[in-house]
């Protein structure tokens, strides 16, 4: 990745110049190898906290210029609160904290990666490498000018320094390679929409052959072939062609079940004939979150050379209004043989995914197929931007997508099925109809894509809340986050890997 920074790792001994960031606990306490390059400034650090009313709490920081007695130019140290509780996404944090605190300096930078306890394990200094990768991103390539002041990316060489270089290094390289995987998300969903359409879209996910990944894009004739006429029924308003683009990893020998993940690629969505108000319409360029997502992730599998076989899977269109776009009352029939009454043609997410699930159920018959949408404002309403709504009809996955999501920071919340819901999406004149009534609506949605998943164990993931527009955190500034990619990444290498 084109990344303006580089992450590097040295022994503690070499941590002198520049600015050097240390960290310390919620007593105010550094460990050993910090206490030697600090000296008698550690005494300095203790009193400057105090008048800056400086506890050591998670991710708070104390900034201090020109410290006496070091040939630093400034330390910061920044506090890891209670050290029994640190989980990996915390290391992320402590590291993404201290990239927000270096600004656009041009000096060398050391981390010091040890916590009052003792040096950081290689895992945990990875992580912490990875939160500055992830805090340093920005995406500003259309911005031609940069105002005064504005221009706070942060640049070149980070040094962490370590207790074992080589063993930090081991641990990064495989992480680099996920880290990687979000930036590819993120960029995917921030890029605006003229530029990213389904076949532009189809083009870069073709990129992952550079890692090995078998790439397959379908157009129109070929999906007409195959009798995806939901998803074709969303596309056909659009003068951009959709296209299904079919990924496979294969890095388990032993020709396993593949793993699968689908997810939902609206380039952009107007609402269709059932268009949408005005107010905030551009952020729809980011109803393709799932679709990079499963970019990501699949990145991130054959780059660390996961011992998986997985599929990915997205459908990708635009939903436009047009003389040719599809109306309320339309009856499409879906590459299952199911005809499904169109009531909004603003619901299409669903319908795109239901041809693509079904496809890779079919098709691959997977362990399990775990899907990604921007699905529903109403999971929004439910759940906010702090959990991604979870549905599944398979209670291990659930339980193991929750455990992942706990310790990834990238948390799902798992929400009701039931038939109860599934028949407010029964029809007078089809299969199905494409929206239930007003309350309810992320669970309705999914219960529409149970339906083509013919009896697969799977979960879908409803992240219109988490993958984009959400506040800015420790490990991100940018509008769009790469969530999920984290999260499955972890669930695959947690749970579905051969080990040999
Ligand atoms: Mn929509
Ligand atoms: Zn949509």
């Amino acid at each position: 990745m084109p990344d303006a920074i580089t992450v590097g790792f040295v022994p503690f001994s070499t941590a002198r110049r520049g600015i050097l960031v240390v960290f310390c606990d919620d007593a105010l306490k550094f460990g050993p190898a910090t206490s030697k390059i600090l000296g008698r400034v550690a005494g300095l650090a203790g009193r400057a906290a105090a008048t800056n009313q400086f506890k050591g709490k998670s991710c708070s920081t104390l900034d201090i210029l020109a410290p006496g007695g070091l040939k630093a130019s400034r330390l910061i140290v920044v506090g890891a609160g209670k050290l029994s509780a640190l989980k990996d996404e915390d290391f992320l944090k402590l590291g993404g904290t201290a990239a927000g605190k270096l600004g656009a300096s041009k000096e060398p930078v050391t981390i010091v990666a040890e916590l009052p306890s003792g040096p950081m394990e290689p895992d945990q200094a990875a992580a912490l490498a990875a939160g500055v990768r992830l805090r340093a991103y920005r995406f500003d390539r259309y911005k031609t000018k940069k105002k005064d002041g504005e221009d706070t990316a942060l640049r070149g060489e980070i040094s962490l320094a370590v207790g074992d270089v080589g063993a930090a290094r081991k641990a990064f390289a495989v992480r680099a390679h996920v880290v990687d995987g979000v930036i590819i998300a993120r960029e995917l969903v921030n890029e605006p929409p003229n530029v990213l359409y389904p076949e532009e879209f189809a083009r870069r996910a073709s990129r992952l052959r550079k890692l090995g990944i078998e790439v397959e894009i379908l157009d129109v004739k070929a999906m007409n072939k195959l009798g995806m006429g939901a998803l074709l029924g969303v596309a056909q308003g659009s003068a951009r062609p959709g296209r299904t683009v079919i990924m496979r990893w294969n890095g388990s020998k032993r020709g396993d079940q593949p793993v699968a993940f689908v997810g939902k690629g609206v380039c952009f969505d107007t609402g269709g004939i059932s268009i949408k108000s005005a107010g905030s319409m551009e952020d729809m360029k980011g109803d393709m979150g799932g679709a990079a997502c499963v970019v990501g992730l699949m990145h991130a599998l054959a780059a660390r050379k996961a011992k998986v076989n997985a599929v990915g899977a997205i459908g990708l269109v635009e939903n436009m209004p047009d003389g040719n776009a599809q109306r309320p009352g339309d009856i499409v029939t879906s590459m299952s043989g199911q005809t499904i009454e169109i009531i909004n043609t603003d619901a299409e997410g669903r319908l795109v995914l239901a041809d693509v699930l079904w496809y890779v159920a079919k098709k691959f018959k997977p362990k399990f197929m775990v899907d990604l949408a921007t699905l529903t404002g109403a999971i929004m309403v439910a759940l906010g931007t702090e959990y991604a709504g979870l549905f599944s009809n398979n209670d291990e996955l659930a339980g193991r997508l929750t455990e992942a999501g706990l310790a990834t920071g990238e948390r799902v919340w798992r929400m009701p099925l039931g038939p109860e819901y599934d028949k407010q999406i029964d029809s007078q004149f089809a299969d199905m109809k494409n929206t239930g009534v007003r309350h309810g609506g992320s669970i309705t949605a999914a219960q529409f894509l149970q339906r083509f998943v013919d009896g697969t164990p799977w979960a879908h993931l409803d992240i219109a809340g988490t993958a984009m527009g959400a506040p800015k955190t420790e490990i991100n500034q940018s509008w769009s986050s790469g969530y999920g990619v984290r999260l499955l990444d972890r669930l695959v290498a947690e749970h579905y890997e051969s080990k040999r």
